[in-house]
C-alpha cells in the first residue's frame, strides 16, 4: 500500500543524511497521503545505511500501524499533532542537525540577517519554550507539537520551528519541501553563528529587502525560477 510515498518518504529520509542533517538515526521524515489521510514515516531507531523503502509504516491518523513490520519513529505524535493541526502539510521533517541545535539548546531563534534565510523564511525562525515536567511525563511527543504549535505564526510564512533543548522540525506541502526547508534552516543557522562571531550587534536584514527576498519566491508575484 502506498508504495510510491513509502518510496518518497524512504528516499527524503535517506537524504537527510547526504544533506548532512542527520548522524546515526536521529531524524525523521514523514508525509501525508492526500487521499486517504494516511501517514508514512520512517521506523524508529532503524540504521539508515540498511533501512529499505519497504520498511517505512503506515499509520493512521490516531497513530495506528496500518501497514508495517517495525516500530514508527518515537517523534510520530509530534508528526501526528502538527499534521491534525495544520492541513495543508504534506511532509514533515525533524533532525538535530548541528547549527539549528545549538541555537535551539541556546534557547534562541535563528535571526533573519540576510537575504538567504529572507527567501526561506518570512521572518526570525522561532524557539519554542520548555516543555513543564508533566508535559515530558504524560505525552511527550505529543506535547512537543502542542509548543511547536504554540509559537506558529503562519505555518506557510515560516516552515520551521526550533523546540528548545532539542532540534528542529520543519514542514512543507511535500517531503520534498520539508527537507529543503531543513536543510535551509540549518545553513542559515550556520550564517547566523558565523554572523554573529564577526559582529555582535550585527543587525538584522531591513523589512523593505526581506520582503522583497521573500515575495521574490513565495505569493502571487513571485517570479523566481521558470514558469
Ligand atoms: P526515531 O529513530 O525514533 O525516528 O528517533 C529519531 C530522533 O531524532 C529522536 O529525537
Amino acid at each position: 500500500m502506498l508504495e510510491e510515498l513509502k518510496k518518497r518518504v524512504y528516499d527524503q529520509n535517506i537524504s537527510l543524511v547526504s544533506h548532512g542533517l542527520v548522524v546515526l538515526t536521529w531524524g525523521n521524515v514523514s508525509a501525508r497521503d492526500a487521499e486517504t489521510g494516511l501517514i508514512v514515516i520512517k521506523p524508529s531507531g532503524v540504521a539508515y545505511n540498511t533501512m529499505k523503502a519497504e520498511d517505512m509504516v503506515v499509520v493512521d491518523a490516531n497513530g495506528e500501524v496500518v501497514e508495517g513490520h517495525w516500530r514508527p519513529s518515537s517523534d510520530l505524535p509530534t508528526h501526528l499533532y502538527l499534521y491534525k493541526q495544520y492541513p495543508s502539510l504534506g511532509g514533515i521533517v525533524h533532525t538535530h542537525s548541528a547549527y539549528a541545535t545549538a541555537f535551539a539548546q541556546s534557547g534562541r531563534g535563528i535571526p533573519a540577517y540576510g537575504t538567504t534565510h529572507a527567501d526561506a523564511f518570512y521572518g526570525d525562525v522561532p524557539c519554542s519554550r520548555p516543555l513543564t515536567n508533566e508535559e515530558i511525563d504524560e505525552a511527550y511527543e505529543w506535547n512537543t507539537g502542542k509548543v511547536i504549535a504554540e509559537s506558529v505564526t503562519d505555518v506557510e510564512a515560516i516552515p520551521a520551528m526550533l523546540v528548545k533543548n532539542h532540534g528542529v522540525f520543519t514542514w512543507g506541502a511535500t517531503p520534498e519541501k520539508a527537507v529543503e526547508n531543513a536543510v535551509t534552516v540549518e545553513e542559515v543557522a550556520k550564517m547566523a553563528l558565523f554572523t554573529e562571531r564577526l559582529n555582535p550587534g550585527a543587525p538584522k536584514i531591513e523589512q523593505h529587502l526581506l520582503d522583497k527576498h521573500y515575495f521574490r519566491k513565495h505569493g502571487k508575484n513571485a517570479y523566481y525560477g521558470q514558469k
